[in-house]
């Protein structure tokens, strides 16, 4: 005869062989990969891949991600005369524009990349971007005139934001903001926030050079990602590819979009202080753990030049630099930057 304790303890023994079993078969139990279509949203081709324990899971936080990159893009697109961006540059040098939370976050997080990189990084180059745009179109270089007037309106000191009301002002008329150079980063950033949310245990955000990962693949490896050769493009050959996991990776260059004057091929990265297109370096890879930081500071050091770029790169934690001259196509890297790179 068994006693009543031996039976509790037989039953409570049965119990956690079963709870256990059922944990390993838990965590043996494959994880889904679902690969989005390629979506065309700001500008480029995005491309989304969701990890999770099923099929439904992946599909969600695909479908969220792709849901918040275009209520973004509603907001943040300067050439959409419907957003909430066109507005503010209509209106703000009239009056205090009310603002949605993300586009106040994201011209907060812009003025703090202008003051980091000492104005290299500036979201009123819109006027800027504009004139070489026109001058291009014309197939004519911008003249001192015109340039002189645009200098007016240039300048992140003249962002005047107030965090209590939620509004954002113009210090000087007809600015323009242009959020084309932390747009990307910030959306994928937003855009892995959702995926998780709605269950994703890993996930590769891609908006056309800008690329977020979080969590790991679905054979448990790093997510490997190619950078582009800028000077073979065509090709689609990249230089060298990088192992990531919970990092972003943003890429500037001006093989990506350029302007054309005569035979001249001009970057359309504009240094803010010479007004003057960056053509020193075809290519900055930043890599880092956010994406907003890594589009900000790409861009930032195709501004500043190999020297005073790496200088800044080098100062800042965990974050790495890759770079390309223009020319003669030397690489040159933060001194950790190797860790992420396959060889
Ligand atoms: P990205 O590809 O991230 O380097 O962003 C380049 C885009 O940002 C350009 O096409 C312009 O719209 C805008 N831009 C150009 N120069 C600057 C700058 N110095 N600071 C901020 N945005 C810029
Ligand atoms: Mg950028």
């Amino acid at each position: 005869m068994i006693k009543t304790g031996q039976k509790i303890l037989l039953i409570i023994s049965a119990v956690a062989i079963i709870v256990l079993l059922l944990i390993f078969r838990t965590g043996k139990a494959p994880l889904v990969r679902a690969d989005s279509a390629n979506v065309v949203v700001m500008n480029t081709i995005a491309k989304i891949i969701a990890v999770a324990p099923d099929e439904q899971t992946a599909q969600n936080a695909i479908e969220a991600a792709i849901k918040k990159i275009k209520h973004l893009e509603n907001l943040f697109n300067r050439y959409d005369p419907n957003s909430q961006l066109s507005l503010v540059n209509r209106q703000a040098d009239k009056e205090p524009v009310k603002i949605d939370k993300e586009l106040f976050v994201i011209l907060q997080r812009s003025i703090y990349y202008s003051k980091l990189t000492d104005g290299a990084f500036d979201i009123t180059v819109g006027p800027l971007v504009d004139l070489w745009k026109k001058c291009a179109e014309a197939n004519s270089m911008p003249t001192d005139e015109p340039l002189a007037q645009v200098k007016k309106r240039i300048g992140y000191d003249k962002i005047l934001l107030d965090a209590n009301q939620f509004t954002v002002r113009f210090a000087a008329e007809a600015m323009s903001l242009d959020l084309g150079a932390i747009a990307k980063g910030f959306v994928a950033d937003r855009a892995i926030e959702e995926m998780k949310k709605a269950g994703a245990l890993g996930g590769l955000v891609d908006l056309g050079g800008q690329i977020g990962c979080f969590g790991l693949t679905e054979k448990n490896g790093k997510w490997v990602i190619g950078v582009q050769n800028p000077s073979k493009l065509e090709a689609g050959q990249t230089i060298l590819k990088l192992a990531l996991s919970d990092s972003a990776a943003a890429t500037s260059g001006d093989y990506r979009r350029h302007y054309k004057i005569g035979n001249k091929q001009f970057s359309h990265i504009f240094n803010p202080a010479t007004e003057k297109s960056a053509d020193t370096l075809s290519s900055v890879t930043i890599i880092t753990s956010s994406g907003t930081a890594a589009d900000a500071l790409a861009t930032a050091v195709s501004v500043m030049g190999a020297e005073r770029g790496i200088e800044l790169i080098e100062k800042l934690p965990n974050t790495e630099a890759i770079i390309i001259k223009s020319g003669n196509e030397e690489m040159l890297e933060t001194s950790k930057a190797e860790r992420f790179i396959l060889r």
